[in-house]
């Protein structure tokens, strides 16, 4: 027998000493679930995409928040599709636009729940960027202040409408501050800011354009969503939003990002988020519809690592299986 003071073994031996030890727990009120509400249909429409996710009509999408509620979620997040799209997204800040009818829906049904509602503007531009845009030539930009002055718009037809918290996807520079003195101005100083603070454009957005009919018609999002290759970037991104008012600060994806939502966590101590986006959740469902892994256990096992990394909220495509596989 070799004399081993140290036998970490001994606290693996039994499910039970397994939980005692465990430090990361998983709870229902860890996950926000995406919804989708559209004006364009009657009845919910599965994303092609995304087995499992569905498009809800404004008749529906109520119930549908209701039964996220009855899950033992504690909030969702919206997005909008709205019937038409022009170019300057003005169905994102009409009164009667699709989200903001929807917020009223759901907030008369089940006040209790944490309403979030997506601003951005990509939803109900023609064209599709997060902004609005103008052609020089062979060029095309987006522009960053007028931009901002319409996701204040909008931020505040949301805040009217009932939204808990507003989070602004967009990332131009300069949009938290506005958003915070706009809302404080007008009597919202209650109304928090979730922020996606460090956005990287990422391959692994591409269901969500069918969940939100939101692909860029031409060139893409790299001149406002950041460079995966940054991780100081994103420190002082985040700081940026923090300093403007955020209240929470969202890491956007998630699994390949882990790195940055520690520091996050570990530089700034603000309530962190995490979206695992849609890629992430075509690809394991890809692999599980394959019988290559136990989607159940996959699905638990990354958003412990999410949790371990620093994310106190998680946003995931799974948010109503984890209520019920995490119940306590
Ligand atoms: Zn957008």
């Amino acid at each position: 027998m070799r004399k081993l003071i140290h036998r970490p073994r001994r606290l693996r031996r039994s499910p039970a000493l397994r939980n005692l030890v465990r430090e990361t727990q998983l709870h229902p009120h860890d996950f926000v679930l995406p919804l989708f509400v559209s004006e364009k249909i009657d009845r919910r429409r599965e994303i092609a995409s995304m087995p499992g996710v569905y498009q809800f009509s404004l008749g529906e999408i109520a119930d549908e928040a209701q039964r996220a509620q009855d899950a033992g979620l504690q909030a969702i997040i919206l997005f909008g599709i709205p019937r038409e799209k022009d170019e300057q997204a003005s169905g994102a800040y009409a009164e009667a636009g699709v989200v903001q009818k929807a917020v009223r829906a759901i907030k008369a049904k089940c006040s209790g729940l944490v309403t979030i509602t997506d601003v951005c503007l990509c939803e109900y531009m023609s064209h599709g960027h997060c902004g609005v845009t103008r052609i020089d030539g062979d060029h095309f930009h987006v522009l960053n202040d007028e931009t901002v002055d319409l996701l204040v718009r909008t931020a505040l037809s949301h805040a009217a409408a009932g939204a808990d918290v507003i989070a602004p996807s967009d990332m131009m520079d300069g949009r938290i501050g506005a958003i915070r003195e706009a809302l404080d101005e007008n009597g919202f100083d209650q109304i928090a800011i979730l922020s996606y603070a460090a956005k990287f454009a990422s391959a692994f957005y591409s269901p969500f354009r069918d969940a939100a009919e939101n692909a860029p018609q031409f060139g893409d999002r790299r001149t406002y969503q950041m460079d995966y290759a940054n991780a100081e970037e994103a420190l002082r991104e985040v700081a940026l939003d923090i300093e403007e008012g955020a209240d929470i600060v969202l890491v956007k994806p998630a699994l390949p990002y882990l790195d940055i939502v520690r520091r996050v966590r570990e530089c700034f101590g603000k309530p962190t988020a995490v979206y695992h986006v849609s890629g992430e959740f075509a690809m394991l469902k890809a692999a599980a519809a394959k019988g290559l892994l136990d989607e159940r256990a996959a699905v638990i096992e990354i958003m412990t690592a999410l949790k371990r990394a620093g994310a106190q909220i998680i946003l995931t495509y799974w948010a109503h299986e984890l209520a019920q596989w995490t119940r306590p």
